[in-house]
């Protein structure tokens, strides 16, 4: 097995959290009891935040980076796995408070561990990473509420070119919604209406602060952005229609009234992906198996090596990012 890697580690530099790479060896890993390989990691909103030391992600330093991993067991104290095993882990406090996916190996605890359903490479999971996981949470949230039907109302996407907009695009026009995708770069129509968006509406329009009630137009919705976009989204919900929001890309406030929940009964749905039951997860992923459509998941991904990851961390945070990148890490 190799002696040392390379990994990226979140450090302090004159007080700051900041990545950085470095070479490490086994021993540097925390006491875990199952060793992966780590074949591909990928590149989240939150990764950029963490790498940058713009928002403050890893809550202990060192830390290696990265939300996500997905690779092969190579050792194992646990019952549950055993070397060659196909394993995923998205979240579960990785760059946070726990070591995650930017270093070829990484020890794990056996219960963040998710078997990688057969029908993905592991470059199709880390495609997929916490942002699709996300997406798929989002609109298992919408359907189970019952908000969301096939057919029937518009159902939006905010931040609709980034991870999780594309990949909620892609799944409930699969599905068979007829979706809105909102976006402030209109070069990014083409490809939304490849992944199956049937509408357009600029970003810009939902950033003002509106009316309390605006006309209803979504059925459901699923939010990536939050302030002013969420509280307009929600403002403009049909009566019982349902918004999922996940994200924080244009500010974590919520500037917005009660009128439309107690006058339409309009549902926000949160979603968290880290700390997630397993049990849902495993649905989560399933759910992914059964109805993304692969051809959009390559159309959307770009595979990307780890020592790109100081510029792709800068796009991200400046929405410059389009799709997914995977993070090839060997
Ligand atoms: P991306 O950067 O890939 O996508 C975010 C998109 O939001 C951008 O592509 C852009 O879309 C839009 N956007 C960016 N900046 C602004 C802005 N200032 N105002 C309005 N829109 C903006 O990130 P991800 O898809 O990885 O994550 C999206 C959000 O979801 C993040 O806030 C992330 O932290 C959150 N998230 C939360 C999770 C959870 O567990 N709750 C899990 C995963 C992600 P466009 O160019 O189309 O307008």
């Amino acid at each position: 097995m190799t002696e040392t890697f390379t990994a990226v580690v979140i450090d302090q530099v004159d007080g700051k959290p900041k990545g950085m790479f470095r070479q490490l060896a086994l021993t540097d890993l925390p006491d875990h009891d199952v060793l992966v390989e780590v074949a591909y990691s990928t590149l989240n909103y939150k990764d950029g935040l963490a790498f940058t030391g713009a928002g403050r992600i890893a809550r202990r330093t060192p830390l290696v980076a990265g939300a996500d991993l997905a690779g092969t067991v190579v050792q194992s104290r646990s019952p549950d796995w055993k070397p060659g095993d196909r394993v995923v882990v998205n979240g579960f406090g990785m760059t946070e408070t726990e070591g995650g996916g930017y270093t070829r190996f990484q020890k794990v605890k056996p219960e963040w561990l998710m078997r990688l359903p057969d029908g993905f490479s592991l470059e199709q999971a880390m495609a997929i990473g916490t942002a699709g996981y996300t997406a798929a949470l989002c609109v298992l949230a919408l359907e189970d509420w019952g908000a969301i039907q096939p057919n029937a109302g518009e159902v939006v996407v905010t931040g609709a070119a980034g991870g999780v907009g594309s990949i909620a695009v892609s799944l409930l026009s699969s599905l068979g919604y007829r979706v809105t995708a909102s976006t402030g770069r209109p070069e990014t129509h083409a490809y939304l209406s490849s992944l199956g968006a049937s509408g357009f509406i600029d970003r810009a329009s939902l950033a003002d602060k509106g009316g309390a009630l605006q006309k209803e137009r979504w059925a459901g919705a699923v939010d990536t952005v939050g302030s002013t976009t969420l509280a307009n989204v929600i403002a403009q919900t049909v009566y019982g229609g349902a918004v999922a929001t996940c994200g924080l890309a244009g500010g974590a406030d919520l500037p917005a009234t009660v009128m439309p929940f107690i006058l339409r009964g309009v549902t926000l749905l949160g979603i968290d992906s880290v700390m997630t039951p397993m049990a849902k997860r495993v649905r989560a992923w399933d759910y992914l198996d059964k109805h993304l459509n692969r051809d959009h998941l390559a159309a959307m991904t770009s595979v990307e090596p780890m020592s790109n990851l100081p510029a792709l961390a800068d796009a991200i945070l400046a929405g410059k990012t389009r799709g997914r990148v995977v993070i090839d890490v060997t």
